[in-house]
C-alpha cells in the first residue's frame, strides 16, 4: 500500500509528499499565513475573471431564449439571467483583498459563484415544462439539465483542498438531485445515472487538479516567501506580514515593534573565509534569532546580512528584556573564535509616532547606524537608549529618558 502510495505521489506530484504535505492538500488547515494570501488573491483573480465572462453572456443567452422558448417560459428565464448576471457583476467588481482574512473572502466569492448556477439550475427546471412540444425546446431544455456538469468541471481551475472541492460541488449535486428528481420529466432514468457518473467523475477531476495546484502553488509560494540559506522570510514576504500587522497594531491600539539587525563586520569574514564559512554565518546568526523570538514574532532577512524582527504586541518596555537574552545568549562565535556581534535598531509603534510601515523600518534602520556610529555591538530604543550587546552593562545616552523604568524587567 505505502509502494503503491510512493508510486503515485512520484507520478502526480513528482516526489514522495510528507504527511503534513498531503494533509495541506486535503483540508485548507495547517497552510501558511503567504500560502492562505496567495491562493486567495489566486482564487478571487479567477473568480473575478469567470464572473466577468458570465456577466455578459448569460444576460445574452435571452436571445437564445426569446427565440426557443414562448412567452411565460422566456420571461422568467430572462428574468433568472438579469439577477444571476447583476450577482456576477458583483463579483466581478474590482475589490481589494482583505488584510486580514483573504481566504475567507475567498472562499466566501467562491459559495456564493457556485450558488449561482446551482439556484438558476433549479429554477429553470422547474420554468422549464418538459412537456416541451417543440423538439428545439427539448434539445435547449436538455441542454440546460447538462449545466451542472459543466459547472463542476469548472471548479477544476481553482488551487482550492480536496475537502473545499468536495464541499462546493455539494450544493451542484444536491439541486440537481433535487431537480431531476422532484421535477424529473426532464432526463429519462439512464440518463439520470449517466449524469451522476459525469458529475462524479468531473468532481474527481477537479478535486486532483485542485492539489497539485495547490502542491506547485505552496513550492512556488514557498520560494518566493522563505530565504533558501536562512529558512527565513524574504524581503517581500517580510513586507506583506509587516503591512499586515502595522494595520493590525493600528485598529487594535497594539503595540509593534521591529528590531533592525546587522551584523558586525561581516565583509571581513566573507573576505577572510570566503562566501561558504560567510553563508554558514548567516544561517547559524538566523538561527540565533528566530530561537530567540516568540512562535508570534516573524524573522525577515531584509539584505545580505540584515535581519528584521516583527514583534507583535511587544511594548518598549519589554525590549530591555529582549536585549538582555540576545546579550547572554549571543549570535555565535566569529571564524576566529571571537564573539559575533550586531548593531540594532529599534522602533516600536506606540513610542516612536510614525505614519506608516515603511517609516517604521526606516526609523529602524536609522537606529542601526547610529549603533554602528557609537562603535556597534549595541541597540538603539525607542527615547535613543542604547544598550550594550557585548558583556558590559547597559548606558543610557539620553539623560533624559526614564527608560527602562521598572527593575523586574531584568
Ligand atoms: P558593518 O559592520 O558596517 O555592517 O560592516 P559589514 O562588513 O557587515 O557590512 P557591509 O555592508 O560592508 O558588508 C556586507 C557584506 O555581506 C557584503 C556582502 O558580500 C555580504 N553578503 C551579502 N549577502 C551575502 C550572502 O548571502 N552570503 C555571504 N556569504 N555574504 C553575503
Ligand atoms: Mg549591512
Ligand atoms: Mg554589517
Amino acid at each position: 500500500m505505502r509502494d503503491l502510495w510512493k508510486r503515485f505521489s512520484r507520478h502526480i506530484f513528482t516526489r514522495i509528499l510528507s504527511r503534513e504535505q498531503i494533509q495541506r492538500l486535503i483540508v485548507p488547515f495547517g497552510r501558511s499565513v503567504y500560502m492562505r494570501r496567495y491562493a486567495a488573491s489566486l482564487i478571487i483573480a479567477r473568480i473575478q475573471l469567470i464572473s466577468m465572462f458570465f456577466a455578459v453572456v448569460v444576460p445574452l443567452w435571452s436571445i437564445v431564449d426569446m427565440v426557443t422558448f414562448d412567452s411565460p417560459v422566456c420571461w422568467q428565464l430572462m428574468e433568472l439571467r438579469f439577477i444571476s448576471a447583476a450577482v456576477f457583476v458583483t463579483l466581478a467588481w474590482p475589490r481589494s483583498l482583505s488584510s486580514v482574512r483573504p481566504y475567507v473572502q475567498a472562499i466566501v466569492m467562491m459559495v456564493v459563484m457556485m450558488l449561482v448556477p446551482s439556484v438558476f439550475y433549479l429554477v429553470s427546471v422547474m420554468v422549464l415544462d418538459l412537456s416541451t412540444t417543440t423538439q428545439t425546446q427539448a434539445v435547449m431544455a436538455r441542454f440546460y439539465t447538462y449545466m451542472p456538469i459543466v459547472v463542476l468541471g469548472g471548479l477544476a481551475i481553482f488551487p482550492l483542498t480536496a475537502l473545499e472541492i468536495i464541499l462546493l460541488s455539494l450544493p451542484v449535486l444536491i439541486t440537481t438531485m433535487i431537480g431531476t428528481f422532484a421535477y424529473g420529466t426532464v432526463v429519462p432514468f439512464g440518463e439520470i445515472v449517466t449524469m451522476l457518473w459525469c458529475m462524479t467523475m468531473m468532481t474527481g477531476i477537479a478535486v486532483f487538479s485542485g492539489m497539485s495546484q495547490s502542491h506547485y502553488m505552496e513550492g512556488m509560494v514557498q520560494r518566493a516567501m522563505i530565504d533558501p540559506l536562512t529558512g527565513v522570510a524574504t524581503r517581500r514576504s517580510g513586507s506583506e506580514t509587516l503591512k499586515l500587522l502595522f494595520h493590525l497594531s493600528e485598529i487594535s491600539s497594539r503595540p509593534l515593534a521591529v528590531a533592525f539587525v546587522d551584523v558586525d563586520h561581516f565583509k571581513h569574514i566573507n573576505d577572510t573565509y570566503g562566501h561558504d564559512i560567510g553563508d554558514q554565518i548567516l544561517r547559524q546568526v538566523a538561527k540565533r534569532l528566530h530561537n530567540l523570538f516568540r512562535r508570534s514574532d516573524t524573522l525577515v532577512r531584509w539584505g545580505g546580512e540584515e535581519f528584521l524582527a516583527l514583534l507583535p504586541n511587544m511594548p518598549a518596555h519589554q525590549l530591555a528584556v529582549l536585549i538582555c537574552r540576545l546579550k547572554a545568549g549571543g549570535l555565535g562565535n566569529r571564524p576566529d573564535g571571537t564573539p559575533l556581534t550586531a548593531s540594532i535598531g529599534i522602533v516600536e509603534t506606540q513610542v516612536d509616532q510614525v505614519d506608516d510601515w515603511h517609516a517604521l523600518v526606516e526609523l529602524a534602520d536609522y537606529r542601526m547606524y547610529k549603533a554602528k556610529e557609537q562603535g556597534r555591538a549595541r541597540a538603539v530604543l525607542p527615547g535613543n537608549i542604547v544598550m550594550h550587546l557585548d558583556p558590559t552593562e547597559y548606558e543610557q545616552n539620553d539623560p533624559e529618558a526614564r527608560w527602562p523604568p521598572e527593575k523586574d524587567n531584568f
